[in-house]
């Protein structure tokens, strides 16, 4: 998947000032407390070679969705304790991301130390692709390093743009060397059959375009959650007030999905779901055939017979990708089926097989059971681990080749 790119390996630090492009962007709850650190815990050792070099590491990333508007909300201040003490080291911070108050700081700083910029995203111009902003970004370091692989399927003036100013000295970190690594792994185990992909979760529309790439390399693929009722609705089936995300474009590209897969017999749709007549943790529920849900009621998990039928697959599988819930977890009592997904694919990898799991709801479902470390790779990127299984070059990374 990538080739001629110079990766942190390529450099010594010694000296220099790195700007590094990190995905700090965790979920948090309302006290700031981080419920999953994986894109931070992964970016660790990018930080600590840099800075065991006698480097100097500016931190730049995103969090939230501010659109340009700083607010204490979406401050990136709320990391510096958790970053000190994951590096024993002080972490110095600035309010600004580009100007004078910044190449001070930066100034003062000494070799060895990190100062953390705040949010790119408080400059509108972050996500405008902005050119001027990026130009001044640059003028903060002069190695660039991506490491926010995350982010890296974004056009923004931080991932795309940036590099651009660095000419030969640019390159990507261990984080981002280690997806990739883990992308080819899982793209190049064709031989290593069954293949299984299984996506859930509730919008189609981010990952429609996946399935018809994915149709000739997998064996089964599995749809479930929401994503599962577009598929039925086509085929005639009744889904009461089951979520559905469709429009034109939807229905075309289901209707190609479903006959190329229905000559290699690869799609399978869940059998049973769990209903209700509300979207909360209701005990008031009901199994049903998932074509005959009645109106006034809405699926919310898959049944006892999907889950058996989903596992038997799982389980004699060689390679597993997972991608999104296959019901809403986030209610106890629509959490079983996620829960024995994430159960059964981690036993299967156990057993031998090379499982692959992307995206912030599957790995918070494996992180629930205990499941996470028995996993092969967990991407800490949603939506560029999806648009890297379509086998392009993601923006983030093209702009380091160039
Ligand atoms: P996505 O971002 O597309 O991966 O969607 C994740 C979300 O899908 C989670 O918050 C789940 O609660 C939701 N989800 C999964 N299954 C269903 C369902 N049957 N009905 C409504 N939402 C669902």
């Amino acid at each position: 998947m990538i080739k001629n790119i110079k990766t942190i390996n390529d450099f010594n630090f010694n000296n220099q000032i790195a700007l590094l492009r990190v995905d700090f962007n965790v979920p948090v709850n309302k006290y700031y407390k981080i419920i999953d650190d994986t894109r931070i815990q992964y970016t660790i050792p990018t930080i600590q070679k840099i800075i065991s070099e006698n480097g100097k590491v500016i931190l730049i990333s995103h969090f939230g969705r501010p659109k340009g508007i700083p607010s204490e909300r979406d401050s990136l201040k709320f990391l510096i304790p958790f970053l000190s003490k994951k590096l024993k080291k002080t972490i110095n911070f600035c309010e600004n991301c580009i100007g004078e108050n910044v190449k001070k700081q930066i100034n003062e700083l000494k070799n060895g130390e990190i100062l953390l910029l705040e949010n790119l995203r408080f400059y509108k111009e972050e996500e405008e692709e902005n050119k001027n902003f990026a130009f001044e970004l640059s003028k903060l370091g002069n190695i660039y390093v991506n490491d926010a692989f995350g982010a890296s399927h974004r056009s923004h003036a931080s991932i795309t743009i940036l590099p651009k100013f660095f000419g030969e000295k640019k390159c990507i970190g261990f984080l981002m060397q280690k997806e990739i690594k883990f992308l080819n792994k899982f793209l190049s185990k064709k031989n290593n059959n069954p293949i299984t992909i299984l996506l859930g979760g509730a919008k189609i529309s981010s990952k429609i375009d996946i399935i018809e790439n994915l149709i000739d390399f997998a064996d089964y693929i599995l749809i479930g959650g929401g994503m599962s009722y577009p598929f039925i609705k086509i085929n005639g089936g009744k889904i009461g007030n089951s979520i559905i995300e469709n429009n034109n474009k939807i229905e075309k590209i289901l209707k190609i999905i479903f006959n190329k897969c229905q000559k290699k017999n690869i799609l399978h749709l869940p059998k049973d779901v769990i209903i209700a007549n509300s979207f909360k943790n209701t005990k008031n529920t009901k199994i049903v055939p998932i074509h005959s849900i009645p109106n006034g009621w809405m699926g919310l998990d898959i049944g006892p017979a999907s889950i058996k039928y989903f596992c038997d697959i799982i389980k004699k599988s060689k390679t597993i990708l997972w991608n999104g819930p296959v019901g809403v977890f986030e209610f106890s009592n629509f959490s079983l089926g996620t829960r024995s997904i994430a159960k059964i694919i981690a036993q299967t990898t156990e057993k031998g097989a090379f499982s692959l799991v992307g995206g912030g709801d599957s790995i918070a479902s494996l992180k629930m059971e205990g499941y996470d470390k028995k996993i092969s790779y967990l991407s800490t990127g949603g939506g560029a681990f999806l648009e890297s299984l379509k086998n392009k070059i993601l923006p983030g990374i093209k702009a380091i080749k160039k």
